[in-house]
C-alpha cells in the first residue's frame, strides 16, 4: 500500500517536470496585418513553422505576416506587373510608336487648350471658307 503511494508520487513528479519543460519553451510574438488595416499578434513557439497568413482576429479576412516574405505563392510564381503584361503583347518598337502617337495627341491637346479649337492661330489645317 505504501509502495503504491510512493510510485504514484513519483509519477506525478515526473509528469510535473515534463509540463514545466513545455511551459518553458521559448515563444515569439508574430505580427499579422489584414488588408482592412487590422494588426494583431499571435504567439508561436520558436520551433513552430510560422504560417505566412492567418485569419484576421477582427474581421476574419486573410491577414499576412508583417515581417515575412509574403505568401508562398510569391516565391514560385512572381507577381506579374502591368509592365510585364504589356511587354508580352507589344514589342519595344511598337511601344515607342504608341508613345510618340500619344505624345503628339497630348501636345496638340495642350495647344487646343491654349487656343480655342475653332479660332486656331494661323496654322490650322482646316480650309477657311
Ligand atoms: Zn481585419
Amino acid at each position: 500500500m505504501s509502495e503504491r503511494a510512493l510510485r504514484g508520487t513519483r509519477l506525478v513528479v515526473t509528469s510535473y517536470e515534463t509540463d514545466r519543460g513545455i511551459d518553458l519553451a521559448p515563444r515569439q510574438a508574430v505580427e499579422y496585418a489584414c488588408q482592412n488595416g487590422h494588426q494583431f499578434e499571435m504567439p508561436f513557439s520558436v520551433e513552430a513553422e510560422i504560417p505566412t497568413e492567418w485569419e484576421c482576429k477582427v474581421c476574419g479576412a486573410q491577414a499576412l505576416l508583417v515581417d515575412g516574405e509574403g505568401p508562398e505563392e510569391k516565391k514560385g510564381k512572381p507577381a506579374r506587373t502591368h509592365w510585364d503584361m504589356l511587354m508580352e503583347r507589344r514589342t519595344r518598337e511598337e511601344l515607342e510608336e504608341v508613345l510618340a502617337e500619344r505624345l503628339a495627341v497630348l501636345r496638340s491637346g495642350t495647344m487646343n487648350l491654349a487656343v480655342h479649337p475653332r479660332e486656331g492661330n494661323g496654322n490650322s489645317k482646316k480650309k477657311s471658307a
